[in-house]
């Protein structure tokens, strides 16, 4: 009896998050990926241990396609083909950590400084670290406000610098660029300065935005994160991080249980993330991911004027998938699973969103403000 309860629970538990995947318009999560390729992988205990680039003693392990992978995005990110180094981790966050960490361990008395609208998992990070920081205003658009950046940056001039840049801020979709940063940094003369950039949102579609803005290594970044769950998509949360080889091997440290170097964050490694990802940018290519860019560009578009036809004043920032308007009322933000901050709210245009939700979307503000018309509360 307990077995077929379970079966049960299992039917009823695919039911719901199969539901709620298709009313989901508010997070940056790719749904509309197949990887049914790659099923017969979970037969086997993958498990990346230690540095891509290295043998280890566990060889059940996807290396070579982590490699690949690794590959694809310096390359897109345009970093030196002799010096550059990264790892698929858990997530935009931990690509983050490992960012900081780097930039800490070259710069220990540095400052670390990020605006406003940066990711709550920076802060966290900061923290672990024990890094001193200061935050940095935002401008109306979520970018950061450079004239805030330069004075504070003036007062600390006689400190090292870690600038923390968001590609892709998580409400607003706001980028900074980064050639202005280091443009900044140049002017006062702050030799020994470190630019990470958290393109987790954007970085997967940020070298086909036009006009371009200035976020990868050539523009002046040391390290770059995203996450591979959000515009490429996976059933298991992933990242990125691409830094540059000869910054990572002023940190590795030789392991000698696992036979390689302890250059990661984490010990044991997802390696079906990895594969996925490998298999995601095999599919697709530059081309196939700059195709998906233009439909949620279109989408994106055909979203804000939606909105504006109904009289909400909605925007987007310059070549973002994300929509901005003024916050809808409970009903309908639990229904399409939006995120609420300070009186905004956001769609976020991921490649798999269809014009036929963003009608269904629409329609039920429509018929909300209707009901509120006639004083019937709709929440
Ligand atoms: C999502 C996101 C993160 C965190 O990434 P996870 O993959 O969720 O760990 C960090 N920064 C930005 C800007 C993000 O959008």
């Amino acid at each position: 009896m307990v077995h077929l309860n379970n079966n049960l629970r299992l039917k009823e538990l695919m039911k719901q998050l199969s539901d709620a995947r298709d009313t989901f318009l508010g997070y940056p999560v790719s749904k509309d990926f197949d990887y049914s390729a790659l099923q017969d992988f979970f037969k086997y205990p993958i498990n990346n241990l230690g540095d891509p680039y290295e043998d280890s003693t566990y060889r059940v392990q996807t290396h070579e396609m982590e490699r690949e992978v690794i590959d694809f995005f310096a390359d897109l990110f345009r970093a030196d083909p002799q010096d550059y180094w990264g790892y698929v981790t858990n997530g935009g966050s931990e690509s983050n950590l490992y960012g900081l960490y780097i930039a800490r361990e070259m710069y220990p008395k540095a400052m670390v400084y990020f605006s406003e609208s940066t990711h709550y998992s920076v802060k966290k990070n900061i923290h672990l670290l024990n890094i001193p920081s200061i935050v940095i205003r935002s401008q109306e658009n979520g970018e950061i406000d450079y004239e805030d950046f330069e004075n504070t940056l003036q007062f600390n001039r006689d400190k090292p610098a870690i600038v923390l840049s968001t590609f892709g801020s998580t409400m607003k979709e706001a980028k900074d660029d980064v050639s202005r940063l280091k443009g900044i940094l140049k002017k006062l003369a702050i030799q020994d300065h470190y630019i990470h950039c958290d393109a987790a949102l954007s970085g997967s579609y940020g070298s086909f935005i036009e006009p371009r803005i200035p976020f990868d290594f050539r523009d002046g970044a040391d390290s770059i994160s995203i996450s591979g769950h959000k515009f490429i998509g996976s059933p298991i949360p992933s990242g990125v991080i691409i830094t540059k080889r000869s910054l990572k091997d002023r940190i590795s440290k030789g392991i000698s249980y696992i036979g390689s170097s302890d250059t990661t964050i984490t010990g044991s490694r997802n390696g079906h993330s990895a594969l996925f990802l490998w298999y995601a940018i095999q599919k697709l290519g530059k081309a196939g991911l700059k195709k998906r860019y233009l439909k949620s560009l279109e989408t994106t578009l055909y979203c804000k004027e939606a909105l504006i036809k109904e009289g909400i004043p909605a925007w987007s920032n310059p070549g973002a998938i994300t929509v901005v308007f003024p916050r809808v009322n409970e009903k309908i933000k639990r229904k399409w699973q939006l995120a609420t901050e300070e009186e905004l709210t956001h769609i976020i245009c991921m490649p798999n969103v269809t014009k036929d939700q963003i009608d269904a979307f629409v329609g039920d503000v429509k018929s909300c403000r209707r009901s509120e018309e006639k004083q019937t509360i709709c929440t």
